[in-house]
């Protein structure tokens, strides 16, 4: 069907890959879930394998892209690109709304946030905090007007037990502080639109899309081991593996709100949504390795309550 003076090439892996997800694997043109997709090239040389000639679409749209009409009717490429650009859009949002606690279920939210890089990556892209809480808190000196936190109390020094940043406040304050920081979350997220790491459960994806400073969520069970504990905290090392990949992260219970998250949520083996910077993706003995720095963990979240696009390729097992 395509222009035969013109030869064939394939596209390179990596690009295939970073298509279909952006696409959610959804024919862009009439978005029927689960159809199987193809690649067209818009203007029908096979042979332009750039990003901007390519679209996601199913194999009923691919022949009507083919099919010559009057005008009116035609997928043109004007208007093949148009539905590529709004599809790709609508799936960056809707798979970072999902990801936010209050698309979820009333109890989901965050309960761990990283109180160190969160800022950090927030100044990077442009991200602020609520402008009113921030005024009203370092109004009160609980935190700078970057948002960082200024302790209020000293470090009780009880035994061997754990101890997180808000009880370095008074009560209401370490309330107001854990507000500031899952609404700074939220926004990030929808800034950033975090990679669906579900989505891409494939080595060979993986290793294509995910480069370190990647930002991605996943949400899923993971194993909760603790380290060594010592001036009241420890390092958590998180992890869950499936199909030969494994996802490593180490959390630091300083940054917990809550006896359920030091505990409950986040000890053992339980379902969490995490939210991470990538920092290496390396092969170790025939796994792969997926290191990364938490930037937030929630708990209170269910799978059936997730409306991702994405289609998600690990199962939900802890
Ligand atoms: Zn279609």
């Amino acid at each position: 069907m395509e222009n035969p003076s013109k030869a064939r090439k394939k596209i390179p892996k990596q690009l295939e890959s970073l298509l279909l997800y952006n696409a959610a694997k959804t024919c862009c043109v009439c978005r029927v879930p689960r159809a199987p997709v193809e690649i067209h090239h818009i203007d029908e040389n096979p042979a332009n394998n750039i990003e901007d000639n390519l679209v996601v679409i199913c194999k009923n749209c691919h022949e009507e892209a083919h099919t010559k009409r009057p005008l009116s009717k035609s997928l043109t490429a004007g208007r093949l690109i148009d539905f590529k650009i709004r599809w790709q859009d609508e799936v960056k949002n809707r798979s970072a709304n999902a990801m936010l606690p209050s698309s979820n279920l009333d109890q989901a939210m965050w309960t761990y946030i990283n109180h160190q890089r969160l800022p950090v990556l927030m100044k990077a892209f442009d991200v602020k905090f609520d402008a009113g809480l921030l005024y009203f808190l370092a109004k009160r000196k609980v935190v700078d007007r970057n948002g960082i936190p200024i302790f209020q109390l000293e470090c009780k020094d009880r035994d061997n037990s754990l101890t997180t940043i808000y009880e370095r406040f008074e009560w209401d304050d370490s309330q107001r502080l854990h507000d500031l920081y899952m609404d700074a979350v939220d926004k990030l997220i929808q800034k950033t639109h975090p990679i669906e790491l579900g989505a891409i459960w494939t080595k060979t994806e993986i290793k294509t899309i995910l480069k370190p400073g990647s930002i991605c969520f996943c949400m899923r069970g993971f194993h909760f081991r603790g380290g060594e504990r010592k001036n009241g905290e420890e390092d958590r090392f998180v992890y869950a593996r499936a199909k030969n990949i494994e996802v490593q992260l180490l959390a630091n219970t300083r940054h917990m709100y809550g006896n359920s998250a030091l505990y409950t949520n986040f000890a053992g083996s339980r379902f969490a949504a995490i939210l991470m910077i990538i920092k290496e993706v390396v092969n170790e003995e025939g796994v792969l390795v997926v290191r990364a720095t938490p930037l937030a963990m929630g708990a209170g979240f269910i799978p059936s309550e997730y409306e991702t696009p994405h289609k998600l390729r690990y199962g939900w097992a802890v």
